[in-house]
């Protein structure tokens, strides 16, 4: 397939690279939209340790999907079915997942690589942050899906 590669700081490339099969509770995504975050531009200028860890990496992690296929085990979607999947998911057993406070997570599993015809999904992520679509909601808006929910978060939090 072909797919953003993040070398580092200023220098991303659209390459071939293979589609990575699904091992346990995985699931590959066929990407039909996916957004450009601020974080992504950050990650583009200055890079961003937390976020890509290593390199050659995937880039972008905002996006929607139909998923292609899916591992073993994986019982919450199959394929065929219209998606969407938060860059992350938390450990749910540490310090701070213990007190609710998720984003702080040590163990937080990342995704990368949105910008590509095709993407692997850790199971962590299928399992606590993959959501099927209603059939009247666009894969464009659908993509907005994690950052939307980072602001009804805190609307909720606010009590405005
Ligand atoms: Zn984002
Ligand atoms: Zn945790």
């Amino acid at each position: 397939m072909k797919a953003v590669q993040y070398y580092g700081p200023q220098n991303i490339k659209l390459e071939e690279v293979m589609v990575k099969p699904p091992e346990e509770g995985e699931v590959v995504v066929k990407v039909m939209s996916a957004l450009t975050c601020g974080t992504d531009v950050k990650t583009y200028r200055r890079g961003h340790p937390v976020l890509i860890k290593s390199v050659p990496s995937g880039f972008g992690h905002e996006f929607s999907g139909i998923v292609e296929k899916v591992g073993k085990g994986v019982e919450n979607v199959k394929a065929g079915d219209r998606v969407v999947a938060a860059n992350s998911a938390p450990c749910g057993h540490c310090f701070f997942c213990k007190k609710e406070e998720y984003n702080l997570c040590e163990n937080l599993d990342l995704l990368n690589g949105a910008y590509a015809e095709y993407i692997t999904v850790p199971a962590r992520i299928v399992k606590k942050n993959m959501l099927i679509l209603p059939d009247n909601l666009s894969f464009d808006k659908a993509a907005f899906c994690e950052p939307l929910a980072n602001v009804v978060h805190g609307v909720e939090r606010t009590e405005i």
